[in-house]
């Protein structure tokens, strides 16, 4: 029997003497670059090994870390918010959601606090959960408000796949699904954050696959790296990222070969297109409306929409962040964390004004953690 721990799988991914060789060659071949590295992490587990690791500090005064709208939290308008809140009051509705929503702030309250009003909201643990609490409440409606990115979609339809098959019918959906190509096709379009580099996320490139990036190789001339999560694997990206600029050959790069691949997961990809379609459009914080970034369900399964069966009460006006928050420059690559005025004083994570404070994958609150 193996000894193996966790520990041993993760150790040599943390190793300082890997990292600092790493960045002194990262510092060699970026003095040779003829522009300013801008690169952008896309993925909010990302921006936390950056802050935790101090890989920011690693790095050459001509490469910036650009934090980007890869927290599903962080990236939820407050409008959605407040359609999970008003769910939760309809008669006879059990509201279950996952992780950190419960805690995010909508136009006037959060979930948390209405569940302190006395409404039925249950956290999850896991997705499937919403199984058990439909068998045990069948008179009962229990609405399961969907959020994620690609890597969290495929449970939803696996959910949906169980719930069918066990023939339990109380259970509905209201789909907050979003993409990552489209928002970064979004940045690179506006040209504002002058990014020209990107870090693919990790997880979600093991369901969508790094193929899923070829379009900023091809129509934005940019590089790409798919990264792990673990400090060596950010600094390794780096590296080969300086390499394509230095060699002028933009390309999709997989660093993440131990779990991504070219093509992805096609059969968590199959599982989401049974059920679920784009959107024609989707309402980003920050970023606003950007086209075919989202998922709706299937017209077939109209009948599970949350949204459609109580779109007379849902509210559909856009509701602008808390005017000290920055959390949208934030999440579009033109403001760090610090630069808001109530960062760490009014806006704590246990006391959040604006979205990216609240998730563990927020920028706000890996520079309340690691860089205060
Ligand atoms: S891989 Fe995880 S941390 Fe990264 S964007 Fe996706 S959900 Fe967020
Ligand atoms: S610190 Fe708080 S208020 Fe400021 S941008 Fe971040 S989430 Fe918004």
């Amino acid at each position: 029997m193996s000894n193996l721990t966790l520990k041993d799988l993760y150790t040599k991914f943390r190793d300082p003497a890997t990292i600092k060789a790493l960045a002194k060659e990262i510092h060699k071949l970026a003095d040779k670059l003829d522009e300013p590295m801008r690169v952008m992490e896309i993925c909010g587990g990302h921006t936390h090994t950056i802050m935790k690791y101090g890989i920011k500090q690693l790095m050459p005064e001509n490469i910036e870390f650009i934090h980007g709208p890869g927290c599903p939290v962080c990236v939820m308008p407050k409008e959605r918010i407040d359609h999970a809140i008003t769910l939760a009051k309809q008669p006879g509705v059990i509201l279950t959601t996952l992780g950190d929503m419960i805690r995010v702030p909508g136009s006037k309250s959060s979930l948390a606090k209405t569940r302190a009003d006395g409404y039925d909201i249950r956290p999850l643990h896991s997705t499937f959960d919403v199984l058990n609490i439909a068998k045990k409440n069948p008179d009962k409606k229990v609405i399961f408000f969907a959020i994620g990115f690609e890597t969290t979609t495929p449970m939803t339809a696996a959910l949906m796949k169980r719930a069918f098959n066990e023939g339990i019918k109380n259970i509905y959906y209201h789909i907050n699904h979003v993409l990552t190509p489209p928002p970064m096709r979004a940045i690179m379009d506006s040209g504002e954050a002058r990014i020209n580099a990107f870090i693919a996320p990790s997880h979600v490139s093991v369901i969508i696959g790094a193929k899923s990036y070829q379009f900023l190789v091809d129509e934005y001339n940019t590089p790409v790296v798919v990264a792990g999560f673990e400090p060596v694997d950010v600094m390794e990206s780096i590296l080969m990222l300086v390499k394509q600029k230095l060699q002028n050959y933009p390309r999709v790069e997989n660093q993440y070969k131990r779990a991504a691949t070219w093509d992805g997961n096609v059969l968590a990809q199959q599982m989401t297109e049974e059920f679920m379609e784009i959107r024609d459009t989707f309402r980003w914080r920050g970023l606003g409306d950007i086209p075919k970034s989202a998922l709706k369900l299937k017209d077939k399964y109209a009948q599970f929409d949350a949204e459609k069966i109580y779109a007379n009460v849902l509210p559909n006006e856009h509701i602008d962040d808390h005017k000290l928050c920055i959390c949208g420059k934030i999440l579009k690559g033109l403001a760090k964390p610090t630069d808001c005025k109530v960062f760490g004083t009014a806006c704590t994570p246990s006391s959040p004004l604006g979205s990216c404070m609240v998730s563990d994958e927020g920028a706000c609150n890996a520079y309340y953690r690691y860089a205060r």
